[in-house]
């Protein structure tokens, strides 16, 4: 099946039907550039969540967790660079007012602005004539900072300011001396978390792609320098393992060599992680860069506390570090898109949503034929409950007619649907008693399965 433009505007309309995904503060207008997640969004977040936990944290014997505090002293931020640094060019409609990346309306004429500075992006805004989207010219670009401000207790002017984290990798740095102490880590090893992270983007777009509020699974990968090209290669390799895991086909996802003149000025070297959502083309899913020791350098300069590594034989270094950083959203926006999926069963066109089984938000779904049968129910129930119990996501469906309930369980990615008949009960066919049907969301197949065995069969 052919991925458009209209697959996208698919995906965004049955994550808001079906309970995914709603537009943030919906009841009073919204708020741009926040999502609420759905009982199946949060589900499905929380699969992808667990699922790379599994794989880069208990999968793993060189990699801790930690779950570090979302506000933290504003020193952080300012050792980090990015109260100085962290910028975006913006530009505005000079009728409307409204504000643009402009970097992001050169990339829509197909020009590539990173990493220039403001005098180079107007000469471009000027030489291309660029236009606001609604046909309006816009303003000189100037600097905007993306980190969100606030102020701690009752504190007045600078000493209580505070910053929303705008990534979760700070936090690993500023715990690198707490985890060695307690851990006594070997080299090379890491730290990994999952957690909030905020963003005052200038122009919030493209459904979860871009928003102000987000989730992100990083790792802080600490090696000797020497050891950087072996280790980046190996946690290349694990990247993409994390990706074929989730489902996202090989020919979906392109590995972007970020060009030596749009490093940052620390990073010898930075991967993007691109996916090919549906209408829009390749862009950034994930990005794995390596950072040199220029953070924990930095941290130890600002704090005075040594971020050295001792090896046993009284060698002291700064470890380098080599960063993968996954956005949850962007994943779960991805996984949408390639599981998405229309065919034709039965002479109609059906919409299904084939996710791996590890990701679907129900594992299964259980009916009763027919509702008003208490017979039936208290079957079907008493199968939903075992069920419940081994796989904690089951669906109880006993709406409409099963063609329907199929329909509906397609939609969600439901990987099988069992029901409870007349020959559950043994009434007419003895040897079908205590047997269900199971059905299989992908082929529509349907197999009679013994209730005891039931579990084994879905697991
Ligand atoms: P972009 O160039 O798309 O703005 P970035 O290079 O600034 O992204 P990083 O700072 O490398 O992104 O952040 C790591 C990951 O966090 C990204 O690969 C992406 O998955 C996610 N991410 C970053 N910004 C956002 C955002 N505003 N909304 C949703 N996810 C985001």
């Amino acid at each position: 099946m052919e991925k458009n433009v209209d697959t996208m505007e698919k995906v965004v309309s049955l994550c808001k039907r079906r309970g995914f995904v709603f537009q943030g503060s919906d009841i009073y207008g919204g708020l741009k550039g926040t999502w609420d997640f759905g009982p199946l969004g949060v589900t499905l977040n929380n699969n992808i969540k667990r699922e790379w936990w599994k794989m880069f944290v208990e999968g793993r014997e060189d990699i801790y967790g930690i779950d570090a505090a979302i506000l933290m002293n504003a020193k952080v931020w300012e050792t980090s660079g990015h109260v100085a640094g962290f910028f975006d060019p913006l530009v505005e409609d000079v009728e409307t007012g409204e504000r643009f990346r402009a970097d992001h309306l050169l990339k829509d004429l197909g020009i590539n602005a990173d990493g220039l500075s403001l005098t180079e992006i107007d000469n471009l805004i000027i030489e291309h004539k660029v236009l606001s989207p609604k046909g309006n010219k816009v303003s000189a670009a100037r600097q905007f900072n993306m980190m969100f401000e606030s102020r701690i207790g009752a504190t007045a002017g600078d000493e209580g300011k505070v910053y929303l984290r705008p990534e979760t990798a700070q936090g690993m740095f500023v715990n690198f001396k707490n985890v060695l102490d307690s851990m006594s880590p070997k080299m090379p090893f890491g730290l990994a978390q999952i957690g909030k992270a905020f963003r005052n983007e200038i122009a919030p777009r493209e459904f979860v792609f871009r928003v102000r509020e987000f989730e992100q699974m990083e790792i802080e990968y600490f090696v000797k320098e020497e050891q950087w090209r072996e280790e980046f290669e190996k946690l290349r390799l694990a990247i993409q393992k994390w990706h074929d895991h989730i489902g996202l086909a090989p020919e979906n996802i392109r590995e972007y060599e970020v060009p030596d003149n749009d490093l940052a000025h620390y990073s010898k070297r930075t991967i993007d992680f691109e996916y090919n959502y549906p209408g829009k083309g390749f862009d950034e899913l994930a990005g794995f860069a390596y950072r040199t020791n220029h953070d924990l350098k930095a941290h130890m300069n600002a704090s005075g506390v040594s971020m050295e590594y001792i090896e046993p034989d009284g060698t002291r270094y700064v470890p380098h570090v080599l960063e993968p950083s996954f956005g949850v959203g962007r994943a779960f926006m991805a996984i949408l898109c390639e599981a998405y999926t229309e065919d034709e069963m039965g002479g109609e066109v059906r919409t299904y949503l084939k996710l791996p089984k590890h990701l679907a938000p129900y594992k299964v779904a259980v009916s009763p034929l027919l509702k008003n049968k208490p017979a039936l129910v208290e079957k079907a129930r008493s199968v939903f409950s075992v069920l419940k119990e081994t796989f904690g996501t089951v669906a109880w469906d006993d709406n409409g007619n099963v063609g329907k309930r199929y329909r509906r369980q397609d939609e969600i990615g439901t990987p099988h649907c069992v029901t409870i008949d007349f020959d559950t009960l043994g009434e007419e066919k003895p040897e079908l008693k205590d047997t269900v049907t199971v059905r299989d969301r992908d082929t529509g197949q349907q197999t009679r399965v013994a209730i005891a065995e039931l579990v084994s069969y879905l697991k």
